[in-house]
């Protein structure tokens, strides 16, 4: 190797990925590692789907490429189709992209026109929440409320609001009910839009069941449905970046199924491509798509490579796969084990936290004293060291240090293949 790569790290250089086997990768010198976290919830079908290859192959035999300003294809057509199949009440229309960042971007986007066709353009402002993360581009990381990851481009970034998460293991007060507490926390959503100006805010974005930055850590039973009440009673759109926690993940096709509502906007990826090509979409209402439909016709957003024939043929087979194999049940199961798991593994050790999660998407903190919840020193880099550990012994997870109250907390979360068997 010539060493010419530009990766995540300049320091490190991994182990070159040879093979795929199910819920295992090989590297370059034959060493077994088991997908604990499927990367970074991606590989919901392991590693070596032989389906999803042979629709991929068969697109690439007819068409790779056409340029969605002058073709659609059935690839495309069929996937939308197959997603709005699942998707949330008055969810119909579908945006295709490369992945999770160009997802939330468009949705921004798309709110912004939406409001700005509908005669109200004063309405531009978004409101998000601390300890998110939506992405990388400009637009995602001014939304994601993850400080570490923002810091050093703060000047680029367009200023958003961000409320508390709904975290209830370091948010809920002693005493609180979980339901007083969720309550709590939504209105902080009323109070920002009061403060800012109803007039000026366009939408929420939140993540269902926030990934990275807190490690699986879902919202108390009805958080969400508060929030979709001051969302309609203050005439803002609601987001949900389903990026992560999407695509059958949490045991539902769409995780805020199992939060009984329905947003306005979603996005999905990760488990959209499953690995096997990097797509992303953006799904709205009718009702957002009919005002732009009725107005200028044209929403004002695109990628080159949106629509791939390749990356929605491998799309359409991944939904196909869940659906036939009954894999989203299997998550439910397989989840339900796992969180057993790890509670008889790790529930009584000094140094854990919190066990949370949905289906198979599971986190667990790592605290310096259970009693306190104090976390560790960032310095200490606990995460890091888990992570290192865990990959020598032949493990992936997915451990992150995130950020409380201006400090640094550890987490690790786990998102198997959703073929994975008991045994591993
Ligand atoms: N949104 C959420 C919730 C995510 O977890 C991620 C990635 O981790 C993104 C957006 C960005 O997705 P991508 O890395 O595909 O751009």
């Amino acid at each position: 190797m010539t060493g010419h790569i530009f990766g995540r790290s300049t320091r490190l250089m991994p182990p070159a990925a040879a093979k795929g086997e199910g819920c295992y990768i090989i590297d370059k010198s034959g060493k077994r590692y088991l997908d604990g976290s499927g990367g970074a919830a991606v590989s919901c079908l392991g590693h070596s789907d032989a389906d999803v290859a042979a629709a991929i192959r068969a697109q690439l035999d007819d068409i790779a490429f056409a340029h969605t300003s002058f073709f659609t294809c059935d690839a495309a057509e069929e996937l939308a189709d197959l997603l709005v199949e699942h998707a949330p009440e008055g969810i119909d229309r579908v945006y295709l992209v490369s992945g999770g960042s160009e997802a939330v971007e468009a949705a921004i986007k798309l709110a912004r026109q939406y409001f700005v066709e509908t005669g109200e353009p004063g309405r531009h402002r978004v409101i998000a929440r601390r300890q998110s993360y939506h992405g990388n581009t400009l637009g995602a990381l001014a939304a994601g409320g993850n400080a570490w990851r923002r810091a050093q481009f703060a000047p680029l970034l367009v200023e958003t609001s961000h409320i508390s998460p709904c975290y209830e293991y370091r948010g809920r007060a002693e005493g609180e009910t979980p339901e007083a507490f969720g309550r709590r926390v939504a209105e902080e959503l009323a109070a920002e839009i009061e403060r800012l100006g109803p007039e000026t805010v366009m939408a929420f974005v939140a993540e269902p069941v926030v990934g990275a930055t807190l490690g699986a850590v879902p919202a108390v039973e009805g958080y969400f449905k508060r929030i979709r009440e001051i969302c309609d009673r203050y005439g803002i759109l609601l987001i949900l970046d389903e990026v992560m926690c999407g695509m059958g993940r949490t045991g539902s096709f769409f995780a805020c199924e199992q939060d009984e509502i329905a947003p306005d906007i979603i996005t999905i990826a990760k488990g959209l491509g499953a690995g096997y090509q990097p797509i992303g979409a953006m799904l709205c209402s009718g009702r957002i798509y009919e005002a732009i439909a009725a107005g200028s016709g044209f929403f004002q957003h695109g990628h080159t490579y949106m629509g791939h024939p390749l990356a929605a043929a491998a799309g359409r087979a991944v939904v196909k796969a869940l659906d036939e194999r009954g894999l989203v049940a299997r998550v439910r199961e397989q989840g339900r084990k796992l969180d057993a798991a790890l509670h008889s593994a790790f529930a009584q050790h000094p140094h854990v936290g919190d066990i949370r999660g949905r289906g198979l998407f599971r986190g667990v903190e790592i605290v310096r004293d259970r009693a306190t919840k104090e976390p560790f020193e960032p310095e200490r880099g606990i995460a890091a060291r888990v992570k290192k550990a865990a990959f020598e012994s032949g493990l992936i997870c997915y451990p992150m240090g995130g950020t409380i109250d201006g400090r640094r907390g550890d987490h690790v979360l786990l998102a198997p293949p959703f073929i994975i068997s008991d045994e591993q």
